[in-house]
């Protein structure tokens, strides 16, 4: 098995307001330590329009000051630090009534110095791998949609246009506690990683993103994949981080490698959700993403059994 340095992980990352939005919502960054552990992450806030930039922002510098503070496991610092960006976003939502209900979705990946990788996530902000000309999702989303198909009861084309399409099952600060999802990858040369903001995957199909990644070095990839999003429309902000495996003969990396948050200019920032504020299902427009806490879903669970259960019946 080849070793893989973190120095010979190439990234790039690019956050657009997309065409239609006012704001963006969005954010991304890169944080690397002493031992040479790199963390990449997206985030994308929801919950009116101040709020949701406040809440991407918030899961962004937290989740990169638990990263520099301490690190045990790689599994624990990642849930720990996503449970920490979850404390701060609530805290600050529950005591200025402007930012009530906001909070957001995270996606990170995590590289260590030898050829080690975990990844975590909350809501529907994805992380895909391209390897051997193979594009894989390899987050399942936290989406009312996605665990219906999981369960079999639509398909992945009735999911794309689905009313309820929108609906999050978690995210982060929305509620006092949140349950992250972390599992360990691993990495070869040639691998290439793309972390992104439903704005991405919501306007491109996978063959799309499969061939800008397997083509094109991080640096220009990322661009091109924005690019792509806004000429299909860029309904939402769309925003990429881009990590490519290389050897070590390969050319240096090139990209954001910075230690904290990528201060990315005005255009670059949050995904526009302007919209209601209420606790659990701030709406966003256009979009119209809302999140559900566990009584809300275990009550549509039982409505869609429910009528499930009648439409066999008659
Ligand atoms: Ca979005």
């Amino acid at each position: 098995m080849n070793s893989i340095r973190s120095r010979q992980i190439q990234t790039a990352s690019r956050s657009d307001v997309g065409r239609v939005r006012s704001a963006n919502q969005d954010v991304c960054g890169e944080f690397e330590n002493a031992e040479g552990y790199r963390l990449l992450v997206v985030a994308d806030g929801m919950g009116g329009h101040r709020g949701g930039e406040t809440a991407s922002r918030l899961a962004l510098e937290t989740i990169g000051s638990a990263f520099d503070r301490d690190f045990g496991s790689a599994e624990t610092l990642l849930g720990r630090a996503f449970r920490a960006a979850n404390d701060e976003i609530h805290r600050v939502g529950a005591s200025d009534p402007s930012l009530h209900g906001m909070g957001t979705t995270g996606v990170a990946i995590l590289i260590g110095p030898s050829d080690e990788g975990w990844v975590a996530h909350v809501g529907d902000s994805r992380a895909y791998r391209l390897r051997d000309g193979r594009l894989d999702q390899i987050t399942e989303d936290h989406s009312w949609v996605f665990e219906e198909v999981r369960q079999g009861r639509i398909t992945a084309e009735e999911a794309s246009g689905h009313p309820m399409k929108n609906v999050l099952l978690r995210s982060i600060g929305v509620g006092s506690d949140v349950d992250v999802s972390v599992s360990a990858i691993d990495l070869r040369s040639g691998d290439c990683f793309l972390l992104c903001s439903d704005g991405l995957w919501g306007e491109l199909d996978d063959p799309v993103i499969a061939e800008v990644l397997a083509r094109e070095p991080p640096s220009s990839a990322a661009g091109e994949l924005v690019d792509l999003a806004n000429a299909h429309g860029g309904r939402d902000n769309v925003t990429v981080v881009v990590a490519a495996v290389v050897g070590a003969d390969e050319a240096p990396a090139i990209a954001m490698g910075i230690d904290g948050p990528t201060e990315i200019p005005d255009s670059s920032r949050l995904d526009s959700q302007s919209g209601a504020s209420a606790p659990h299902a701030q709406s966003d427009s256009p979009d119209q993403r809302s999140i559900w806490t566990p009584p809300v879903v275990i009550a549509a669970t039982l409505i869609t059994a429910m009528a499930l259960f009648w439409r066999l019946c008659a």
